[in-house]
């Protein structure tokens, strides 16, 4: 128990976290490419935001959700997702007064029980953007463009992008009760999940993933021919947007994303060779989530990619990370020890990384441990040459070795990488 992380959670290690590192650095740099700030939200919000906005009837809402009392008898829960915290705060903090569209992204760790398997935990992270004030069909194809330009950033050139439109609150009704009479027949046979959604979200019985379910869906009406002109046209304009931009996708009209926020505009990135847990990641419009949460009304659009699940995809892509060290400084006796303390601390005052011994190695055992954390010099001090004020400067790669004066050797090393990483 004392030694073991709980169910669906994970410890992500050195060696594996500059992966991360990586990630985040991409996703931070693309969002500064499109103009999208950074946001960050607390991990607990009022029960009450995500049974309003990601709906009661969802999974998420109904079965998902880490919810618990705090010492004032509040409720409150780890969210699940960040698209109705971002809303919240959007409100909350009157982000309205600022030059619209605002567009928002965040980077962090999101909750669901679930039943944890390959790619699905219980604490899980997402990068995700929002924007807010723009009904522009111009804006959906940016959000797209952003998140089809991380996972190409990433290696991961084979990604498919799933497209559908699920219309708004004038068109939407009319497809349900088409819908719902398409299905009445067929209700018995459902799954037990889809006969609660048959009364409460029919949508959602397009997505269901039991076969028995999906095989009732042949010859279904397909939503995109019951859009009103409005929706049709947003439509088109994407698709026209998408095409302009090169970004090939391929028209789902199953998909219909498991929230109940969605307008318009959804869609799914789904990679191959990861089994069950395929998607990537996926998002959608919400034209009507910030009146729903108090506010005016205000379009609002968005994504969240699951970081973890885009990992494992990229095990099998190029995107390798060797972590390294610049300087390993190694001491040939103990008297040279305090000349490495200093030099390691003039290197890193200088942005050198460097370490040195701790724990009395033999000078072949220091060596050996500067090539285990694959240091790019190794600086050897002590015996003849310090007590003619010098040092030696070794290069791993090449095995180049040469003498310099202690007196001026770190900015000596600094210059020679100055010089190195400009002509690479
Ligand atoms: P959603 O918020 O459900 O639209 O999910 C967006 C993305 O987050 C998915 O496409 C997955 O990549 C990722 N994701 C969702 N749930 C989990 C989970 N339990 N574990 C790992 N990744 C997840």
């Amino acid at each position: 128990m004392l030694t073991k992380a709980p169910r669906g959670t994970r410890d992500i290690l050195p060696g594996e976290v500059e992966r991360w590192l990586l990630l985040e650095d991409i996703a931070r740099n693309l969002c500064c490419l499109y103009n999208y700030r950074e946001i960050r939200t607390p991990i607990f919000e009022h029960t009450e935001l995500f049974q309003r906005s990601v709906g009661e009837d969802t999974d998420i809402v109904a079965k998902e959700m880490y919810s618990f009392k705090d010492r004032s008898d509040r409720s409150l829960t780890l969210r699940p997702e960040n698209t109705a915290s971002v809303v919240r705060a959007y409100l909350e903090n009157k982000l309205f007064g600022l030059p619209q569209p605002v567009k928002l992204y965040y980077i962090g760790p999101m909750f669901r029980y679930d039943r944890p398997q390959a790619g699905r935990y219980r604490q899980f992270h997402q990068f995700g953007v929002e924007a807010f004030g723009s009904l522009a069909p111009a804006l959906d194809a940016e959000i797209i463009s952003l998140a089809y330009e991380f996972y190409r950033r990433l290696g991961l050139n084979n990604i498919v992008l799933e497209l559908n439109s699920i219309g708004c609150e004038n068109c939407r009704p009319r497809y349900r009760d088409l819908l719902k009479n398409f299905l009445e027949t067929r209700k018995e046979k459902l799954c037990r999940d889809c006969r609660n959604r048959f009364i409460n979200n029919p949508l959602r019985v397009l997505d269901c993933k039991e076969a028995g379910c999906r095989s009732l869906l042949t010859g279904i009406p397909k939503i995109v021919t019951s859009l009103c002109p409005e929706c049709a046209a947003h439509f088109s304009s994407l698709k026209e947007e998408l095409t302009n931009m090169d970004i090939p996708y391929k028209i789902n009209p199953f998909l219909v994303r498991g929230l109940d926020y969605y307008t318009k505009t959804v869609f799914e990135f789904t990679g191959e060779s990861l089994g069950a847990q395929n998607s990537l990641g996926g998002g959608g419009r919400y034209d009507g989530l910030v009146e729903l949460c108090g506010g005016q009304p205000t379009p609002g659009i968005g994504f969240a990619l699951g970081i973890e699940r885009i990992l494992l995809a990229c095990k099998g892509e190029k995107f390798k990370i060797n972590p390294s060290l610049q300087v390993y400084v190694a001491v040939i006796d103990r008297e040279a020890d305090k000349i490495a303390g200093r030099l390691v601390k003039e290197l890193r005052g200088m942005g050198i990384s460097c370490d040195r011994d701790y724990l009395d190695r033999s000078l072949k055992a220091q060596l050996k441990q500067a090539g285990r954390l694959n240091a790019g010099l190794v600086v050897i001090l002590g015996g003849r040459e310090m007590q003619e004020g010098k040092g030696i400067i070794r290069q791993m790669d090449s095995g180049k070795q040469e003498t310099y004066p202690l007196a001026g050797m770190a900015e000596y090393i600094w210059k020679t990488r100055e010089q190195e990483d400009s002509t690479k």
